[in-house]
């Protein structure tokens, strides 16, 4: 028997795309007992806290955007960083989100009452909010992850992440020290080798690179968006397919990827002469094993005169300078940091606690996973957008955002029909669909033996989907309370 109702129905956690999407679709249904709690002090999570130079979009605009609020106005096939970040605060205006947004609010702590059958979130601003459910918008990749190099606190230099870039320290005539060779890297390193006086890039692995299909979205072609939609939908379209085609490579047949894999060995050839250099920047993993990167400018920077690039190890730092494997020191005024980010460990120790006060992480021992990648058994009234095993190494992840969507908002629907005040996931359906996720993942790419943020230490994928989007978005079409334990 409850004995206290919520101060909300629902609560949702971040405001970029899951969030936004999440608080745009509880409007359209007419509820309006929910509050946006958000950290900072504007809306666009990710591409608000990555500002870093170059930083764009890899997946084409048409589809990286909501489906129900197509932009006509993107300038390029992949948008830079800030016309994504003014869509989503467009966005977040246009549906009147901003009053029901209470920035400012980070969650530090949420804790199921297993009486009331309600969470309680504590934010470190000192406010606590009871809701009979929550959905956590926080994504996967916003907590930096900085690597453990022997001393690194003694560096007198200037450090910053790609995550933290700090526009006020110019780079020009500086030398400087980059660690990391990702997805972020790939896109600031060719931006900022025109500044420095020299760069050491630090590549501990060589990514795959493909050319970018990039190029200008010409006035007309935005004029003719503007007045006939179904242009930019038809197109919207046909990259969804074009990009769905890659599910084969990736997860059906990796044998497939030797195609796009010589078109980046001819893309490296292409790029740099230097015969020492082009065996540097060469992988000797399965095309796809990591995330496939695009860039046209990422490897010609490489053969500039200014740069090095470093494939020894990282013994140590000093003062003022770097000691590689190979016993060689080099000088740098600042090091920066493209190391990417936590993929592993997406929600915190000591932040969720379930029933019995279980701390959501203590069920993850074996790594982090969920049902549809979005409940756990224990964690009632609590869905993860963008959960475990719903990352996308071929597509949009709005497409899979919208997917998991519609799952809570028909989850809230058949709650409130029925009268029902708590819903928790069956271990049983958590365990089958795992089950049946991790042999999927077994014969795909990401499983030929590379290294990379998709696997954990034991090896198990904790990140990807591992099939078409469209599967994806069958499955999570309708909320499937057979697979809940439901309590009025
Ligand atoms: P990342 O892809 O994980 O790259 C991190 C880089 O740092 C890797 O080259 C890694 O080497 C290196 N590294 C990590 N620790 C190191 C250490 N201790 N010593 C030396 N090198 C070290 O991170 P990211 O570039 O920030 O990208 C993360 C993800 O964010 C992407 O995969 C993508 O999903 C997303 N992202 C998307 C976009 C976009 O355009 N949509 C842009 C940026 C990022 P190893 O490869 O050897 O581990």
């Amino acid at each position: 028997m409850t004995t206290i109702s919520p101060d909300y129905q629902v609560i949702v956690v971040g405001t970029g795309f899951s969030g936004l999407g999440m608080g745009i679709a509880l409007k359209k249904a007419g509820i309006n007992s929910f509050a946006i709690l958000e950290k900072a002090d504007d809306v666009g999570g990710t591409w608000r806290d990555n500002h870093y130079p170059g930083c764009a979009c890899d997946v084409q605009s048409h589809l990286y955007s909501f489906s129900f609020e197509p932009n006509p106005n993107w300038t390029r096939m992949y948008a830079p960083q800030p016309e994504i970040k003014k869509y989503l605060q467009h966005c977040a205006r246009k549906y009147g989100l901003m009053p029901q947004i209470q920035f400012g609010q980070e969650v530090k702590k949420a804790i199921y009452d297993e009486q009331n059958k309600l969470w309680r979130l504590e934010t470190a601003a000192g406010k606590t909010i009871t809701s009979r459910m929550v959905v956590s918008g926080m994504g996967g990749l916003s907590t930096a992850a900085y690597p453990n190099i022997k001393g690194l606190n003694t560096f007198k230099g200037k450090t910053f992440h790609s995550q933290d870039w700090d526009h006020d320290y110019p780079l020009t005539g500086k030398r400087v020290a980059v660690i990391g060779t990702g997805a972020s890297a790939i896109q600031f390193v060719p931006q900022i080798v025109p500044q420095v006086a020299h760069l050491d890039l630090y590549q501990r692995t060589p990514p795959w690179i493909m050319p970018k299909p990039d190029r200008e979205i010409t006035s007309a072609e935005r004029t003719l968006f503007k007045y006939v939609p179904k242009s930019q939908e038809a197109i919207r379209n046909a990259i969804y397919l074009q990009l769905e085609s890659r599910v084969l490579g990736f997860v059906l047949n990796p044998r497939v990827m030797k195609l796009p894999e010589l078109q980046a060995r001819r893309h490296i050839r292409q790029a740099i002469k230097d015969p020492v250099l082009r065996k540097k920047v060469t992988p000797d993993y399965a095309f796809g094993c990591k995330r496939v990167l695009i860039s046209n400018d990422y490897l010609p920077s490489l053969a500039k005169p200014n740069v090095d690039v470093i494939s020894h190890g990282i013994k140590e730092v000093r003062a003022n300078s770097i000691v590689t494997d190979d016993g060689q020191e080099r000088i740098v005024d600042a090091i920066i940091y493209g190391t990417g980010f936590k993929a592993q460990d997406p929600i915190p120790r000591g932040a969720v606690f379930g029933k019995k006060g279980v701390d959501l992480i203590d069920t993850w021992q074996q790594g982090a996973q969920a049902y549809l990648g979005s409940a756990v058994n224990g964690f009632p009234n609590f869905f993860m957008l963008m959960g475990p095993n719903t990352g996308l190494g071929h597509s949009s992840m709005v497409f899979m955002i919208e997917s998991q969507i519609a799952y809570v908002m028909d989850c809230l629907k058949q709650m409130q029909k029925n009268g029902w005040k708590e819903v928790d996931v069956r271990a049983e359906a958590q365990q089958s669909f795992n089950t049946d996720l991790q042999e999927k993942l077994g014969n795909s790419v990401w499983s030929t033996g590379c290294k990379s943020w998709y696997v954990n230490a034991d090896g198990k994928n904790t990140t990807l989907w591992p099939g078409f989007t469209f599967d994806f978005r069958r499955q999570t079409a309708n909320f499937d309370a057979k697979n809940y334990a439901v309590e009025q």
